[in-house]
């Protein structure tokens, strides 16, 4: 590569961080991972160009890479800790995935898109992110042989937070869920378990695909 090319990258990824932090990104630990792990092998093909962009991009099976300020944020507010289990639903590219590795000890990722797997652990495998487990599957049911989790991401929108979901919160762990119509603005929120029951904060409005039932229309055929 030349050493423009490699200026030029230097350059979006400096303007990448820029916006991550003048969009209300503060913590530290979040912005380091996301200043480690490169979006760009997570997309690819047409959009490969538009990594360090801050928009939603294309992936396979029709589905998407969520937009960086939205990874980042929903990555803030579950404030991982390094010895945390988490769970993400919605594996999509696995760049979500991805920057969970960094902060906590394990992620498990569950999507319902066999293709979409493979991509993504094929990803994993060549950075080295040896503490992803990425699973196949219908996410809503949550993975109830890992559980408890201290933390869990879902990552497309559900009517309401799934009950296998908050059942596999620990009790004072955090779940962070875009809650509305896929048709709709929805609401980000957080949910935090207590000794009693369940806390909830809206964070904001956000836009993701939806979360369906069953697994991919490819894994029928
Ligand atoms: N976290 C992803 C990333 O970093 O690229 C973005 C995820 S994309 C916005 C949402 C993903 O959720 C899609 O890949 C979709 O197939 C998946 N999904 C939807 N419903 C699901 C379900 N019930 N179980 C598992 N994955 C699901």
């Amino acid at each position: 590569m030349s050493s423009q090319v490699n200026q030029d990258i230097a350059e979006r990824k400096m303007q990448f961080l820029f916006q991550l932090r003048s969009k209300g990104v503060t913590d530290n630990r979040v912005l380091t991972a996301m200043e480690k792990i490169d979006r760009g092998p997570f997309i690819q093909g047409f959009f490969a160009d538009r990594a360090y962009e801050d928009t939603p991009l294309p992936i396979a099976c029709g589905q998407t890479i969520s937009q960086p300020s939205v990874v980042a944020l929903m990555t803030q507010a579950l404030n991982v800790q390094p010895r945390d289990k988490v769970l993400e639903v919605g594996t999509g590219s696995g760049y979500q995935a991805a920057i969970l590795s960094q902060l906590a000890r394990r992620v498990y990722t569950v999507e319902r898109h066999r293709q979409l797997i493979r991509t993504a652990r094929k990803a994993f495998e060549e950075l080295d992110l040896g503490n992803i487990t990425a699973i196949i599957g219908d996410g809503s049911f949550g993975l109830p042989q890992q559980a408890p989790f201290d933390r869990i991401v879902v990552t497309a929108a559900a009517e309401d937070p799934p009950g296998p979901l908050l059942a596999q919160l620990r009790v004072g762990g955090i779940m962070v869920v875009p809650v509305g119509q896929s048709d709709a603005v929805q609401s980000l929120i957080k949910v935090t378990r207590t000794e009693t029951g369940f806390d909830y904060d809206e964070l904001r409005p956000v836009r993701f695909v939806p979360l369906l039932e069953g697994l991919g229309k490819e894994e029928y055929i």
